[in-house]
C-alpha cells in the first residue's frame, strides 16, 4: 500500500489521479489532499477517500469544510497549510498537481521530508529546476514525470542512456491554433483558445498549448528531469498526439511511446513505476483505425514562444523564472478577458527584455524575482 499526498486534487490532473487511486484501492491510499476553492468537488473527494489531512485556500473555507465533513480530519489552509499537506503528513509520495509556481516550496519541503515526487506541476521545474533536482539528488528521492511527454521519455530510457542518448524528441500537438497563420492569431478569442483538439485540461495549460508556451515549458522541464543540454532536446509537431514523445539513441534507434491521449496513463505509471497496473476503461490504441500519423518540423517563427523558451533556458539562472511568472500573469489576464492572445507573447518578451538574469539563484532570489515580475506584468497596459 502506497500512501499519497495530493496537492491540486480538484483540478484536471488531481481528479484523474483520484480516478487511478479509486481503481486500485489495495495499492494506493490518500493521506492528504489540498485544493483551492472548489468546495463541491473537494467535499465529494474527502468523503470518498477520507484523507487524514485536508488543505484549502482560506480560513473561511477551512471553517466551512470542517462543519460539513462527516469524519474527523485535520483541516489546514493557505500557503503554510499547502506545505503541511504536501510534506508533513505520513504520505510516502507527493503528487504535485497544482497549477503554477505555487508548487515550488511544497515540493522542496516534501523532498526534504524524504518523499518521492510525481510531478505534473511543470511551472515548479521551470522556475527553479536546479533547486528541485539538487534537493532530490541530495535526499535520494525520485522525481517522476506525470507530463505525458516526459513520462513517455522516462519509459523509453534504458541501460546506459546517460551516455547513449542523442536527442530527446518532444512531440507537440500544436494546440487550438495549429492551423492558423500569425496574422490570423490577432483575432482569436478566449473561447477559441480553450478548445484544444486532443486533450481536455485545465484552462491555463490549454492556453499555454495554444501559444506553444506549454512546449517551451516542457523543453525546460525535460532539461531538468533528464539532465540534458538544450542542444539535445528537440520538438516536432505531431497533430494526432499518439506518439507521446521519443528518444533517439547514438546508433540511430528511435524509441517512441504510443497510446491514445489519456492522462491517466502517465499518472498511473508515475504512481506505480516500475510496475504497470491494469487501466480500466482505457481506450486501446488501434493504429489501423488511425491509419496515418503525421510529423512536421517546428516553425520557430510561427511559434515564437517556443524559441523564446529555448533562449530563456539557455540564458539560465533567473531567466526561466521571469518567463514563467510573466506567462502565468499574462495568461491569467487573457483568461480574465483583459488582453488579447498575442499580448501574452508580447508581455513575456517585455518582461524578459527588462530583466538581467542572475545565475545560480537561491530560493529567496527566485521568490523575489518571481514576485517582482508578477507585479510588473500586472501593470503592463493593453
Ligand atoms: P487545473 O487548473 O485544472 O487545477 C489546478 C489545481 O490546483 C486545482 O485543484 C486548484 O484548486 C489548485 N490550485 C490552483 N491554484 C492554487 C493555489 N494558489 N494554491 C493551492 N492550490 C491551487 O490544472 P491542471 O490539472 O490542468 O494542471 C495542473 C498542473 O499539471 C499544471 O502545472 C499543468 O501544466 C500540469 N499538466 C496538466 C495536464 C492536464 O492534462 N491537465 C497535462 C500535463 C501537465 P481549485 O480548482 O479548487 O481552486
Ligand atoms: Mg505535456
Amino acid at each position: 500500500m502506497k500512501t499519497i499526498n495530493l496537492i491540486g486534487s480538484t483540478g484536471s490532473i488531481g481528479i484523474q489521479t483520484l480516478d487511478v487511486m479509486r481503481a486500485h484501492p489495495e495499492t494506493f491510499r490518500l493521506q492528504s489532499m489540498s485544493f483551492g476553492s472548489n468546495m463541491t468537488e473537494a467535499l465529494k473527494q474527502a468523503e470518498e477517500f477520507k484523507p487524514a489531512v485536508i488543505c484549502t485556500a482560506t480560513r473561511e473555507l477551512a471553517d466551512r469544510l470542517k462543519m460539513q465533513l462527516s469524519y474527523p480530519a485535520t483541516v489546514v489552509y493557505g500557503f503554510d497549510g499547502l506545505i503541511y499537506a504536501a510534506a508533513e503528513t505520513d504520505g510516502e509520495m507527493l503528487v504535485n498537481a497544482v497549477m503554477g509556481r505555487v508548487g515550488l516550496e511544497p515540493t522542496l519541503k516534501a523532498i526534504e521530508a524524504g518523499k518521492d515526487i510525481a510531478i505534473a506541476n511543470k511551472e515548479t521545474l521551470v522556475t527553479a529546476g536546479h533547486l528541485v533536482t539538487e534537493a532530490a539528488e541530495r535526499r535520494g528521492v525520485k522525481l517522476i514525470p506525470v507530463d505525458s511527454e516526459h513520462s513517455a521519455i522516462y519509459q523509453c530510457l534504458h541501460g546506459n542512456w546517460e551516455k547513449e542518448v542523442e536527442t530527446l524528441i518532444l512531440t507537440a500537438s500544436g494546440g487550438s491554433f495549429r492551423d492558423l497563420s500569425r496574422a490570423e492569431l490577432a483575432n482569436v478569442t478566449l473561447k477559441d483558445a480553450l478548445n484544444h483538439p486532443n486533450w481536455n485540461m485545465g484552462a491555463k495549460i490549454t492556453v499555454d498549448s495554444a501559444s506553444m508556451m506549454n512546449k517551451g515549458l516542457e523543453v525546460i522541464e525535460a532539461k531538468w528531469l533528464f539532465n540534458m543540454p538544450y542542444d539535445q532536446i528537440d520538438v516536432i509537431l505531431h497533430k494526432e498526439s499518439i506518439v507521446h514523445s521519443m528518444v533517439e539513441y547514438i546508433d540511430g534507434s528511435v524509441l517512441a511511446h504510443m497510446g491514445t491521449p489519456d492522462m491517466r496513463v502517465p499518472i498511473q505509471y508515475a504512481l506505480s513505476e516500475p510496475s504497470r497496473l491494469d487501466l480500466q476503461d482505457s481506450k486501446r490504441l488501434k493504429l489501423w483505425e488511425i491509419g496515418q500519423l503525421h510529423f512536421q518540423k517546428m516553425d520557430f517563427e510561427r511559434f515564437r514562444l517556443l524559441q523564446l523558451a529555448y533562449d530563456a533556458g539557455r540564458l539560465g539562472g533567473t531567466a526561466p523564472t521571469v518567463m514563467n511568472a510573466a506567462n502565468e500573469v499574462a495568461v491569467a489576464r487573457f483568461l480574465d478577458g483583459e488582453i488579447s492572445f498575442l499580448q501574452i507573447e508580447e508581455f513575456i518578451e517585455r518582461a524578459l527584455h527588462n530583466h538581467t538574469p542572475l545565475q545560480a539563484p537561491d530560493l529567496a532570489t527566485i521568490v523575489s524575482v518571481d514576485k517582482d515580475t508578477r507585479s510588473s506584468v500586472l501593470t503592463y497596459s493593453k
